[in-house]
């Protein structure tokens, strides 16, 4: 932490600071400069951050130099990329995109074995499918819950994919540990620190999607969340933000991917489905996600969209995703990455 003094600060004040950063047990070092004075103390910024020093006369502000997320940083312990298996893919570490495609929601069996017959002939990594859905009318269809996810345990004995599903409420923490292989913790709930916590202790990879209106480091801090129980197998995800554009459902942040990966070891993936709201603009947007650097997509697939229960208008047809496959795994290809 940098405590700046206000360029009127007497003597007396700057060292009532330092008298009271000493009580935390920090190293301080004043450095007078021509117009203020600037204290560093190091160590424990939030035992500083406690001191109130801001309410203290003479300071100026106070900076915290660290960065506010820890475990989820690239800065401190870890240097190198984290790479993770799920049943037997590769995700993250520079050389594998992976692809997670799937409806939106599991609506029936037919359709859940439909889709995931068709993606996994298209060269999908991971079958998604929601169970348990975040809508945002009540009336809306929320999923069938845990019979889905027995269908989606039938789609992966079928086709030999892990199953990606969202972990909506602690209740059921119980029955997605039982099915899932990766847990979707949603956009809507990525700041239910509570949720973070329960999913970190699952044992089980944590797939966070970014908050409708969270920034970057709100993102880490909520990897943190996940990463303190123990749990090193978090992948991020990108999913479009709230921005002043109507234009599109959401504003896909590709900006985002390039910045992760500078401040972050995790993987990092993008959801070219959600951001748009647009089945148009998905490829664009995930050929876009494979060059900015994506360690993988998650795409949501339906063989007949216009009957879909939810999110039909952004699904792609499941009779196209083999092309679509191809051409995000060309995209990827020209950063040395084949599909995991
Ligand atoms: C979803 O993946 O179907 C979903 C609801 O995503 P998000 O939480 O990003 O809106
Ligand atoms: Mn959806």
């Amino acid at each position: 932490m940098m405590i700046v003094m206000t360029p009127a600060a007497a003597q007396e004040q700057i060292q009532a600071v330092v008298a009271r950063l000493e009580t935390t047990g920090v190293h301080v070092v004043v450095m007078p400069g021509e117009l203020t004075t600037a204290i560093g103390a190091i160590g424990d910024p939030e035992g500083v951050r406690e001191l109130g020093l801001e309410g203290m006369p003479g300071v100026d502000r106070v900076v915290p130099i660290s960065r506010s997320y820890k475990l989820a940083s690239s800065e401190l312990s870890h240097h190198e990329p984290s790479v993770f298996q799920i049943g037997g893919r590769t995700v993250g570490g520079g050389s594998t995109f992976c692809l997670i495609a799937g409806p939106c929601t599991v609506e029936s069996r037919e359709q859940t074995l439909g889709v995931a017959r068709a993606v996994k002939a298209g060269g999908a990594s991971m079958l998604r499918g929601g169970a348990f859905k975040p809508r945002t009318s009540p009336f809306a269809f929320k999923g069938l819950g845990a019979p889905a996810l027995e269908i989606l345990a039938e789609a992966r004995e079928e086709t030999g994919l892990p199953i990606v599903t969202e972990l909506l409420d602690a209740q059921h923490a119980g029955v997605i540990e039982e099915y899932a292989d990766v847990v979707q913790i949603g956009a809507r709930n990525m700041q239910t620190y509570a949720l973070l916590e329960v999913a970190g202790k699952l044992g089980k990879p944590v797939l966070l999607k970014r908050g409708l209106s969270s920034s970057l480091d709100e993102l880490l801090q909520a990897a943190d969340y996940v990463l303190k129980e123990g749990n090193e197998a978090v992948i991020l995800c990108e999913r479009g933000i709230r921005t002043f554009e109507t234009a599109t459902r959401f504003t896909l942040d590709l900006g985002a991917i390039p910045w992760l990966k500078l401040h972050t070891h995790l993987p990092v993936i993008v959801d070219p489905s959600h951001a748009p709201g647009d089945r148009r603009l998905v490829e664009p947007l995930a050929r876009a996600a494979a060059a900015v650097g994506a360690d993988g997509i998650i795409v949501e697939v339906h063989e007949d969209p216009e009957a879909a229960l939810c999110d039909g208008p952004q699904s792609l047809y499941a009779s196209q995703f083999g092309a679509f496959a191809a051409s995000v795994a060309a995209h990827a290809a020209l950063l040395g990455k084949r599909l995991a």
